[in-house]
């Protein structure tokens, strides 16, 4: 058994310059095996940005391309708990000449090596023989490879191929990671939503699905009418990240509006008519109503106590811009941008 999970590949790994160093050694490694430049490739960076994914894809291609090659992906964990039962049962020489027999050897999480002596002895020896032979061995690790401390034979033979980072994806990586995920579920994920997640999980692609499985979840339990909002991305964030930036209110929608437009937040429920406030305050409103829950009558008493046909005019008044001028589209979708992730 090689332990592959077929759902990681290389065709479902986003790229972005926060891992295509390491993407592409992996890449040329999995096109390769027999005579890669990269022997061992080490993938390192922190839990949660793809090492298990570039690993698994690796076996994953190598297994399509050349159905005879061997390959075995292994946890350093696992190998360990092999190692102690086959000591068990005497069976060592059994399970070293099993692995020195593979073609390709994907070694998962070896800072895992980290005080265990004796698997690093059996690790040492196989890594020699494997590596003499020309079999790849492509290893993940959490943390660079000259911060781990394991024996330093080892640690100057795992330094002899390449070590490539990963680091965790910029936003609009992070949006296509997780518009990614999303195709492939039945769940729809707006795109302001979709940026308004993105913005907040920052450290971990996992969390990132985790979002979205929740969203799923979500969806399912509270049946098709339930859209997927900015409401519920909150509901949902809640349980991953700390701190939600801001809340969407009618006072962060002024504030940035006001900004936008060099005004002060006063004049926006002042009764001045010049253009340029008119509008600003125009789109405030239209603003407050796409994004909170006020009601019409409220907005207008917020902006100078206007009644509820001000409002809903202006609010009209916006709309018929958005579908003529380019400008006002422009300026409305920085705005609405702004706002959605929270630096209003
Ligand atoms: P690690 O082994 O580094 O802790 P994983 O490989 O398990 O992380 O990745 C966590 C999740 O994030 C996986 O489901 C993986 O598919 C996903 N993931 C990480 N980076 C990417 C990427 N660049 N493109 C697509 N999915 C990714
Ligand atoms: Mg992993």
């Amino acid at each position: 058994p090689s332990n592959l999970d077929t759902r990681y590949t290389f065709d479902n790994f986003i790229e972005g310059d926060c891992n295509s160093l390491a993407r592409n050694a992996a890449k040329a490694v999995a096109d390769n095996p027999a005579n890669t430049a990269f022997n061992p490739l080490v993938i390192h960076g922190n839990v949660g940005l793809g090492k298990t994914h570039l690993l698994q894809a690796i076996g994953n291609h190598i297994t399509q391309k050349f159905p005879n090659k061997a390959v075995l992906y292994v946890s350093t964990d696992t190998f360990t708990n092999q190692l102690v039962s086959s000591i068990g049962s005497n069976t060592t020489n059994d399970l070293v000449n099993w692995y020195q027999n593979v073609d390709v050897l994907l070694v998962d999480d070896i800072q895992q090596l980290v005080k265990r002596k004796k698997t690093q002895d059996v690790f040492f020896n196989l890594f020699n023989v494997l590596r003499q032979n020309n079999k790849a061995v492509v290893m993940t690790c959490d943390r660079p490879i000259i911060e781990l401390d394991i024996e330093e034979r080892l640690r100057s033979r795992f330094q002899w191929g390449l070590s490539a980072d990963l680091s965790m994806p910029a936003l609009e990586t992070r949006m296509a990671i997780l518009k990614s995920k999303a195709d492939s579920t039945a769940v729809d994920i707006p795109a302001n939503v979709a940026e308004f997640i993105c913005f907040h999980i920052q450290h971990n692609i996992r969390q990132l699905e985790g979002v979205l499985n929740n969203l799923v979840l979500h969806k399912g339990v509270l049946g098709d009418g339930q859209e997927i909002d900015l409401k519920l991305a909150k509901e949902v964030l809640k349980n991953f990240v700390t701190e939600i930036n801001k809340e969407v209110t009618p006072d962060v929608i002024q504030r940035t509006v006001a900004d936008y437009y060099n005004l002060e937040v006063e004049n926006l429920a002042s009764a001045t008519r010049r253009r340029q406030v008119v509008l600003a305050r125009q789109i405030s409103m239209f603003l407050v109503k796409q994004y909170t829950e006020e009601s019409l009558k409220s907005i207008g008493r917020m902006f100078g106590g206007r009644d509820h046909s001000t409002v809903l005019y202006s609010i009209k008044t916006v709309k018929d811009l958005m579908e003529t001028n380019d400008e006002i589209r422009k300026s409305l979708s920085e705005l609405e941008r702004k706002i959605r992730i929270g630096r209003g």
